[in-house]
């Protein structure tokens, strides 16, 4: 059976007339960066995540960076984030020239450890940057009460949640800002990198509207130092077909989830925590296992290929010592790192799929596993 770790082209196909129309009437009128198609789409995609305003990017990277900018976080800051996460989240605080304060995660939710965010504040904590990662929130309310506290700026990391919700309110409508990242395996994927800011504060938004420019407003009238982090014109046509199908490609990604849970449920596995007041937009469905590699290699040998989100730990990068930063450590996202392991999961994916992949895993705990458990004893 031919199993992907995501389909992108299944996607396209299911909306191949709609998208090719929406790329040529770019290509016809020119609009190549920013313009009509992709204005439209920031005010699609602001309605979607119930926020005043949306700024179309180049990157999930620079949907970080700019809001940072944009609120003067800089040099002798620091932003506190969670130790587990993708690298773009850190780099964007570094790039700004503040210092990242990793937090470890919660074992349950893999997602920031919020009861070991107060004591990682100092006096030059300026801003939180909870991850809502592989789909799930973090608990905002909670997030927000601790920075009204010591009055903090929070901004999202959305990049793996778009469409998630907690309470009727959606991902990116609870900080400041928020940042999403339309790489082509993100929930709302585009056809090439993308990225975009959602707030409601309009002076916010009017500030990193200059950033994504060169700091102009006006062709030529620069106020400030920025970035060129524009969206293309083919992208945000592109993005405003998908927007309307991302509510049902998330209950497809749902379906997946919900499958697997039935077929896998009395294995030794640990599966994603299944959260009773949020909606998850399961970007990745993330198991836990002690024989992680094992369980890999024998999956890969049977033609279901599987990922590592994330395999090192920022903590331990190269880069992370490069710029000078000190690690201490984060038992849970060191221990996550050895034993998660990611399954295909994508709207398209058939029941025929996912009981395949299924059944090589029951295979895999049935046999190889008591192999394995054979041979360290
Ligand atoms: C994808 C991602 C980003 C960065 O997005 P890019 O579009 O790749 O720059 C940031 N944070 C997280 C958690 C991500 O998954």
């Amino acid at each position: 059976m031919d199993i992907k770790f995501i389909d992108l082209q299944a996607q396209y196909l299911s909306i191949k007339d709609e998208i090719d129309s929406a790329i040529s009437e770019v290509i016809n009128n020119t609009a190549f960066i920013l313009g009509p198609s992709v204005k439209r789409f920031e005010e699609a995609f602001a309605e979607y995540c119930a926020s005043k305003e949306a700024i179309a990017v180049n990157s999930g990277t620079s949907a970080l960076l700019l809001p940072l900018r944009a609120l003067g976080i800089g040099p002798g800051d620091e932003v506190i984030t969670a130790a587990n996460t993708f690298i773009a989240t850190v780099a964007a605080i570094v790039e700004t020239g503040a210092t990242p304060v990793l937090v470890d995660v919660d074992p349950a939710t893999r997602l920031i450890d919020i009861d070991l965010i107060e004591p990682a504040i100092t006096s030059k904590t300026k801003a939180i940057m909870p991850v809502h990662l592989y789909g799930c929130m973090v608990d905002m309310d909670k997030i927000l009460a601790i920075a009204e506290r010591h009055n903090l700026q929070v901004i999202e990391d959305s990049a793996q949640a778009h469409g998630a919700r907690q309470k009727d309110r959606p991902a990116g409508s609870y900080g400041i800002a928020a940042g999403f990242s339309f790489y082509p395996a993100k929930n709302l994927g585009a056809y090439g990198e993308g990225g975009a800011i959602v707030t409601s504060d309009k002076q916010l938004a009017a500030k990193i509207r200059k950033l994504r420019d060169h700091g102009s407003e006006r062709k030529y009238f620069h106020d400030h130092f920025g970035y060129n982090a524009r969206m293309e014109g083919i992208q945000g046509a592109i993005l405003g077909v998908k927007l309307k199908y991302l509510d049902a490609w998330n209950r497809g990604r749902n379906r997946v989830a919900g499958r697997y849970r039935e077929e896998l449920s009395g294995m030794p596995l640990k599966l994603p925590r299944e959260f009773k007041h949020f909606y998850q937009v399961y970007h990745q469905f993330v198991v836990e296992s002690d024989v992680r590699n094992e369980l890999q290699q024998f999956l890969s040998r049977n033609g279901v290929p599987t990922l590592i989100h994330y395999p090192i730990p920022i903590h331990q990068q190269k880069a992370y010592a490069e710029a000078g930063l000190t690690s201490n450590s984060y038992p849970v996202t060191e221990k996550l790192a050895r034993t998660i392991l990611s399954l295909p999961i994508y709207p398209e994916l058939t029941d025929e799929q996912i009981g395949y992949v299924s059944a090589k895993i029951r295979e895999f705990f049935g046999k190889e596993y008591q192999d394995t458990l054979r041979l360290e004893n």
